[in-house]
């Protein structure tokens, strides 16, 4: 396709998909138009298509939502509010129906949100009862903020596992201007899963006050800093910024063989962009003709695989045969998340490989 060809196609499409399918102004709140919609997101869903369960759909978990609004109980809509509960857990939090939906619905962040008025309510309910009603123990918060406020100035929070990694390359390092490493973890899955209370998030911006910048390895806790504590709260002033925005030029110029398949983290390609951050390579859609590899994302396990392990491991299954029957090359995985290395040993012969380590393998010479 020519150049000319390719613009006037990618501007067809927009106005088919800004214009043409628009829904009425009438259904335009998010519950709402998912009710109404012939859902043409239900095969992005990885829990729906792993649990085959059409009562999960994006749709069907919103749906939950717009009947509540509508006045019907969680009695009458799935027999009680844990079950109504157990509905609005089965996301991963991707973002995939987003990107395929017209209107862009937040569907994960709705049912977030949803989540965590269910957890708050119970959390009500339990309190003085003796029964621990957080999810992040009590000590083991406290311990966290300690860590927290001991940084300051320039720091990395590094992978819990990977401080070693680290200290072996000091060149690396030394290239963020990182004065402090940390390989603290923060309770990102806690807050995806709506099980972290406002005033949590709130010590853990005010225990980072002290801090003027922090690199962070993993793209689920940049992704909890940025958009639970940066934006939502004014008591973290220092930037956030991930190491991949600082090195992704390099592992950029590197070319994958045939063989290698590169499993970006949907947290950079799919939900940064959107808070309108910028992440080099992941202005939507362009990773793949940037790179020329051979791209895939596995629609993520992430907090989910904190709620239902048993599931999660299903879908990282799962994704590893689509990949198979659709003949990807499957010889080396490189990841992008340290997570998606840990979540998918195990699963698959291909060798799991990190980015950071496939990025200094040859170079380490001089790195360390
Ligand atoms: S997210 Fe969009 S495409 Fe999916 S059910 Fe809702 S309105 Fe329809
Ligand atoms: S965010 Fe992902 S897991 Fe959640 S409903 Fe959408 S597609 Fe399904």
């Amino acid at each position: 396709m020519s150049l000319i060809q390719s613009i006037s196609s990618t501007l067809k499409t927009w106005v088919f998909k800004k214009k043409l399918l628009k829904f009425s102004g009438r259904f335009r709140q998010d519950p709402e138009a998912c009710f109404y919609c012939p859902e043409m997101c239900r095969f992005s869903c990885p829990t729906a298509e792993t649990l085959k369960d059409n009562t999960v759909t994006p749709r069907g978990k919103m749906s939950l939502l717009h009947l509540a609004e509508r006045g019907f109980s969680a009695e009458t809509i799935a027999g009680s509010e844990a079950q109504r509960n157990w509905y609005l857990e089965q996301c991963t939090g991707c973002g995939r129906c987003t990107e395929y939906c017209v209107y862009e619905n937040d569907v994960a962040s709705n049912l977030m949100n949803e989540r965590a008025k269910y957890f708050s309510r119970e959390a009500v309910l339990k309190a003085g009862t003796g029964d621990d009603a957080g999810y992040v123990q009590p000590a083991a918060f406290s311990d966290m903020l300690d860590e927290l406020r001991a940084l300051e100035g320039v720091v990395l929070l590094c992978e819990p596992g990977r401080r070693d990694w680290w200290r072996a390359h000091p060149k690396t390092l030394d290239d963020l201007g990182v004065a402090e490493i940390s390989e603290v973890q923060l309770p990102f899955r806690e807050w995806d899963w709506g099980k972290l209370a406002d005033i949590q998030i709130e010590a853990i911006g005010e225990a980072l006050g002290d801090c003027t910048q922090i690199w962070v390895e993993s793209p689920e806790a940049a992704w909890f800093l940025a958009k639970a504590v940066k934006e939502d709260r004014e008591s973290l002033s220092s930037e956030v910024r991930l190491v991949w925005q600082r090195f992704f030029a390099l592992l950029a110029a590197r070319e994958f063989g045939p063989d290698v398949s590169f499993h970006e983290s949907y947290h950079l390609s799919r939900l940064f962009p959107r808070l309108g951050y910028s992440i080099p390579m992941y202005e939507r859609g362009l990773m793949p003709f940037h790179s020329g590899w051979n791209s895939l994302d596995c629609g993520g396990e992430g907090f989910y695989q904190l709620a239902y392990p048993g599931t999660a491991r299903e879908i990282g299954v799962r994704f590893l045969h689509d990949l198979a029957k659709d003949g990807r090359a499957l010889e080396k995985i490189v990841c992008q998340s340290y997570a998606c290395t840990q979540h998918l040993h195990g699963l698959t012969d291909a060798k799991v490989v990190y980015w950071l380590d496939e990025l200094v393998e040859g170079a380490d010479g001089s790195n360390s």
